[in-house]
């Protein structure tokens, strides 16, 4: 078992889920973001290394077939993929490892880490994702209804996780998250050591 915690946090595209990642590595000291690669352009002020890996479909297959990629999916044409290496580095040190999945992600990363904690962030409603969408005012009107879209089928997938939180505020969604986490690190399995511990004294 992997010493930090795994944490993947999927949900509709515009429901929050970087911005809410944000706070929660603000307020938890050890915790870090998997950067993931993509093939899709960079947007607005995104920079190579820090949202993403920004790589060509040629150079994303290529890390498909060396082995270096844990899962990845394709989301309207595009590759998004979990680099190997750095998740097992930082786990191994001991970091909580918070990654930004599609639906299929982090069903696929629970099935090769069975540690991995998943959690589904819900919007307070289908309006305010559309308008949430609308504001980034990034997409094209017809990308934000293959957005919508995807949003309704993937919703439909929420039980499949082990927590859903609904993003009502960052605030708010980030504190119950931590929460999770705190519980997640009481877990028995992640505590025996301090019980062995004591048993030996
Ligand atoms: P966006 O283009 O809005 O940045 O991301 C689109 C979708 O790709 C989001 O739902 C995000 O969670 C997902 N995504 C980002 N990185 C990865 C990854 O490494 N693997 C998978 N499966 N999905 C990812």
């Amino acid at each position: 078992m992997s010493k930090g915690l795994i944490v993947s946090i999927s949900g509709p595209s515009g429901v929050g889920k970087g911005t809410v990642i944000e706070r929660l590595r603000e307020m938890i000291p050890g915790c870090r973001h998997s950067i993931s690669v993509t093939s899709r352009a960079p947007r607005g002020t995104e920079k190579d290394g820090v949202e993403y890996y920004f790589r060509s479909k040629e150079e994303f297959e290529e890390l498909i077939s060396k082995g270096e990629i844990i899962e990845y999916d394709q989301y309207v044409g595009n590759y998004y993929g979990t680099p190997l290496t750095p998740l097992l580095q930082m786990s191994s040190e001991g970091k909580t490892v918070l990654l930004d999945l599609t639906v299929p992600g982090s069903l696929a990363l629970k099935d090769k880490f069975e540690d991995t904690v998943t959690i589904f962030l819900l919007p307070p409603s289908m309006e305010e994702l559309r308008s949430r969408l609308c504001g980034r005012g990034t997409e094209s009107e017809d990308l934000i209804e293959k957005r919508m879209a995807q949003a309704k089928n993937e919703i439909a997938k929420a039980e499949k996780f082990d927590y859903v939180v609904t993003n009502r505020t960052v605030e708010q969604a980030a504190q119950e998250i931590a929460a999770i986490m705190k519980a997640e690190n009481c877990r028995f399995k992640r505590s025996s050591d301090a019980v062995e511990t004591l048993l030996a004294q």
